[in-house]
């Protein structure tokens, strides 16, 4: 019962007659409907009421002079008037009042039927043309005038029992005819009855259906509106390619400035992802990645913007189906500013502040990196020691002492290769590497190194200072050896020199001594 009820109670619940239950429900639909409804009914209104009113000219052939024309003429002219009262009220672009029409077109039904029995009672006969117009009642009634009550459909039943009534009683007609009649208007009102129901089902559900549909259309894109509106308000940089060929769909207005900030882009649709990649392999590594993972990242990669400027990002990529096609959805996190500043304090950390040479950290950073290299090989490594340094120290002041440090790695960078490395490992020690370099050049380089110190005084705050230091030569023969270890063998040999009275070249593993 309960169940029952709340059926009842749905608002869009059409009933067993073909029509809504709620009353708003039915207002809803012949607004909605009006431009299929209104022609209609004012085709009834005012065909039907001008056909009704020119019956007069059945009136005077069937009657003749002696016909009752007042009472026969009112009434068409009554059935006339209500007929055109509903033509009327169909004027105009909508249904401002679905209730009034409802109403009218009720009793204009009524006063057609009505009129009809008293047109048949003033002119007294029953004959053929009167079943034909009955037959043609039922047919407009029921197949053409729009269901909008329940009232409506039964007026013909009412009608048919009406007329057999008045044929029985006051026509006093054949009762052969009189069954003949029924039986044939009974049965054309069953058929009726059952179009009438069901072409007003059929029209509510297809309203239902229509209404449906636009409903789900206006929140779909209600829904696209919002998405669309997040893309684009996202303070994060949003990039839609298609894939794989990576052709720019969508750039949101984040992206647009971090990647195209003087607007250079006409149409951000005619780039591709590729025009922002600083490096073609770029292109390459994320086509990879994406052919084997739904998503990737955050990965540092360096793009370029429309005014070619670098721009260093953090990106990640999620594939989805955009309009049934293969897409990608990029964000990127702008860290120009982080990778610099890295940058910079990687560069501090590898770096002597008195001599900007590498320190020890970038000394062994740059030899691990070349050690790791096959192409670099054999690399030879030049352990360097100030030779009594400490007396300058003592004797002119430590300040002395830092710029006769500075003097000395001016001197010996002089005489270096571009792809040479000379690093401050310690205090008045000194490295170089020498990539590419044979155990013999490498030798010869440690000389060259000593005699650019030793052969000419340094000219340091008006004092002259002859110094000469001590080098210890070590090979790296085979890729990845330990840095190390070479280091220790280099420093080994340059302490031996040390003992050997200083100012000398000294490579304790190689074949020939210096
Ligand atoms: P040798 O190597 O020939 O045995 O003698 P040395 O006098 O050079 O050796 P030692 O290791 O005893 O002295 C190294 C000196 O270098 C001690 C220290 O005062 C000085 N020194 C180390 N770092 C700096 C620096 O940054 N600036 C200055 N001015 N002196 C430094
Ligand atoms: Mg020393
Ligand atoms: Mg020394």
């Amino acid at each position: 019962m309960a169940a029952r009820d709340a059926t009842r109670a749905t608002p869009q619940r059409i009933g067993r007659l073909g029509l809504f239950g709620a009353t708003e429900q039915e207002d809803a639909f012949v607004c909605a409907e009006w431009q299929e409804l209104a022609p209609r009914l004012r085709t009834v209104g005012l065909w039907g009421g001008l056909c009704f009113a020119a019956g007069s000219i059945a009136d005077g052939v069937l009657m003749g002079a002696g016909a009752p024309w007042i009472p026969l003429l009112l009434t068409r002219l009554l059935v006339l008037g209500l007929g055109l009262h509903l033509a009327w009220l169909t004027r105009g672009a909508g249904a401002a009042e679905p209730a009034r029409l409802r109403r009218w077109l009720l009793v204009f039904q009524a006063a057609v039927l009505l009129g009809l029995r008293v047109i048949v009672q003033l002119q007294g006969v029953i004959s053929p043309y009167q079943l034909i117009v009955a037959l043609v009642a039922c047919m407009m009634f029921y197949g053409y005038v729009p269901l909008l009550r329940r009232a409506q459909l039964w007026f013909m039943p009412l009608w048919l029992a009406l007329a057999l009534l008045q044929m029985s009683l006051t026509a006093h007609t054949a009762y052969t005819t009189i069954l003949l009649f029924g039986i044939l208007l009974g049965f054309v009102n069953i058929i009726g009855w059952n179009l009438a129901v069901h072409t007003a089902r059929a029209q509510r559900q297809g309203w239902l259906a229509r209404r449906r549909l636009q409903l789900e259309m206006t929140e779909r894109a209600t829904a696209e509106q919002n998405l669309r509106h997040l893309f684009e308000a996202s303070p994060v940089p949003l990039v839609l390619a298609r894939q794989p060929l990576g052709q720019i769909l969508h750039m949101n207005q984040a992206a647009l400035d971090l990647l195209d900030p003087r607007r250079v882009l006409i149409d951000p649709a005619l780039a591709t992802a590729a025009d922002f990649y600083a490096d073609m392999r770029t292109g390459d590594m994320l086509g990879q990645a994406l052919a084997h993972h739904e998503a990737f990242g955050p990965v540092d990669l360096r793009m370029r913007d429309t005014s070619r400027e670098l721009v260093d990002v953090m990106l990640s990529a999620r594939k989805l189906r955009y309009n049934g096609r293969r897409a990608v959805l990029v964000s990127l996190v702008e860290i120009t500013h982080r990778k610099r500043q890295e940058h910079e304090l990687r560069r501090l950390a590898h770096t002597d502040p008195l001599t900007a040479l590498h320190n020890r950290r970038g000394f062994f950073a740059r030899a691990e990196h070349l050690a790791g290299q096959a192409g670099q090989l054999p690399i030879g490594l030049l352990a360097i020691d100030v030779d009594h340094f400490k007396h300058i120290n003592d004797s002119h002041g430590h300040a002395t002492g830092d710029l006769v440090l500075q003097q000395l790695a001016g001197r010996m960078a002089s005489i270096l290769r571009e792809q040479d490395v000379l690093a401050r490992i310690g205090g008045e020690e000194f490295a170089v590497l020498l990539p590419a370099t044979s155990a013999r050049r490498a030798r010869a380089m440690a000389e060259r190194m000593r005699r650019v110190v030793c052969d000419h005084a340094l000219r340091c705050r008006g004092l002259r200072l002859q110094l000469s230091v001590s080098i210890g030569v070590a090979m790296l023969e085979q890729p990845g050896e330990d840095v190390d270890a070479l280091l220790a063998r280099a420093d080994a040999a340059m302490y031996r020199a040390k003992q050997d009275g200083r100012n000398r070249v000294l490579a304790l593993d190689l074949a020939t001594p210096v």
